[in-house]
């Protein structure tokens, strides 16, 4: 289960890389300008990731009897999407493939019971949750987690979520009252369910650390996410919070990392309340979105750290190099197929433009742009100002 520590890979090893779309492709590009072969696994020659790969295999990543193959011809094998099969990561641990993260990560990871049970065990400081698993849990969780704080206080508000297989606030219902909770029972299938008291946070924040070995991490400094539609839009960072809410974000997303022996990097997403401490909502074993404003902004990005973990390599202290701003470009900007007009983000003094080669559908994140600036808000204002004209 807890993979020791290794022996370091160096180039020109073949990293593996199970799945197809951007986070694997940022990983391919920062592997082979490291000086690595990349092996790809994905359904299609055309995803994000095949193009930049020295091998790419079309097949199904979740296969085992795939991943059991790949593992014979890489020297550690990855993953870069959330749902990524753990029996696949397994039949690759057992042909003696080095995995990173550990099919023993993305277990808990996969499913919220698991991981906010993780947490709570743990002593990390989550919301409060209650697991359910029938009709009538439903109706128990939601009733205590709704009771308000004083009598005559209006109901909490509750939120319900798939244990498995939800992302970008999919899968998710938010409760007002019994009646909805029964009904969101029955719309969100049936399924087993993780209920979560709303947490009333001044801003969301995420952690990426990066894990090596046992004596080998690091974090990035915090990042400040803002959603829109339940979709991240964009990441800012410094993410300006003060030096006790930064210290204790990144402890405690060290303090995840190493419980549960991680290798690679590992992104924990946080509300910031209005006391300043943090409480953790999800986990993510991969490269993260919002890490993709460290392409710019700091001494190394998510997918070089990630490369170096997964490789067993020493990881250094990451610094900020200038303030930054990550904005997702969604398929939304594609009007009726048209591709925007670029122009307008190339003549902004810092704008660069990141596409994933993918093909434009509304709510789908085709690419990405990052601002730099001397002040986290001049970076704010030259990314909001393009992308309102690419908006038009
Ligand atoms: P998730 O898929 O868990 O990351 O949730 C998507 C978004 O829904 C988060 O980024 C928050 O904006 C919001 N959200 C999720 N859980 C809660 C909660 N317990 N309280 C308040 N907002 C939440």
């Amino acid at each position: 289960m807890i993979q020791n520590a290794v022996s370091p890979l160096l180039p020109p090893a073949t990293i593996g890389i199970l799945g197809g779309g951007q986070l694997g492709k940022m990983t391919a590009e920062a592997a082979r300008h490291m000086g690595y072969r990349v092996l790809v696994v994905s359904p299609s020659a055309k995803d994000p990731a095949a193009c930049w790969c020295d091998e790419h295999i079309a097949a199904d990543p979740s296969d085992p009897k795939v991943a059991a193959e790949i593992a014979k011809k890489c020297d550690v094998l990855t993953n870069e999407f959330e749902q990524v099969s753990v029996v696949a990561l397994e039949a690759a641990e057992a042909a003696g493939c080095r995995v990173a993260p550990s099919s023993h990560v993305q277990r808990i990871v996969q499913d919220r019971r698991l991981e906010k049970t993780f947490l709570r065990d743990h002593g990390f400081p989550v919301g409060p949750f209650r697991i359910v698993e029938s009709e009538e849990q439903m109706e128990q969780a939601y009733r205590e987690l709704s009771a308000p704080k004083n009598p005559g206080d209006a109901p909490r508000k509750v939120v319900a979520k798939t244990a498995r297989g939800g992302y970008d606030g999919k899968g998710q219902h938010w409760l007002k009252n019994g009646k909805e909770a029964l009904s969101a029972w029955n719309e969100l299938g049936k399924v087993p369910l993780v209920l979560e008291q709303g947490v009333e946070f001044i801003a969301e924040t995420s952690v990426i650390v990066a894990r090596s070995s046992e004596s080998h991490a690091t974090s990035f400094p915090m990042f400040r996410n803002e959603h829109r539609k339940g979709i991240l839009f964009q990441t800012v960072i410094p993410a300006g919070f003060n030096d006790a809410t930064e210290k204790e974000a990144r402890r405690v997303a060290e303090g995840i990392a190493r419980e549960i022996s991680l290798i690679g990097v590992i992104a924990i997403e946080m509300f910031v309340l209005p006391d300043g401490h943090v409480l953790v909502n999800e986990l993510a074993a991969r490269p993260h979105n919002s890490g993709h404003v460290t392409l710019r902004a700091c001494t190394r990005s998510q997918f070089e750290l990630h490369v170096q973990s997964i490789c067993g390599l020493p990881l250094p202290q990451v610094d900020l190099l200038r303030p930054g701003v990550m904005t997702n470009l969604l398929g939304d900007l594609w009007r009726e197929g048209r591709e925007p007009d670029w122009q307008i983000l190339y003549a902004s003094p810092s704008g660069t433009l990141h596409l994933y080669g993918k093909s434009p559908r509304p709510g789908r994140k085709m690419g990405h742009m990052i601002h730099t600036a001397s002040t986290a808000e001049e970076a704010l204002r030259e990314a909001t100002d393009v992308f309102d004209q690419l908006n038009r």
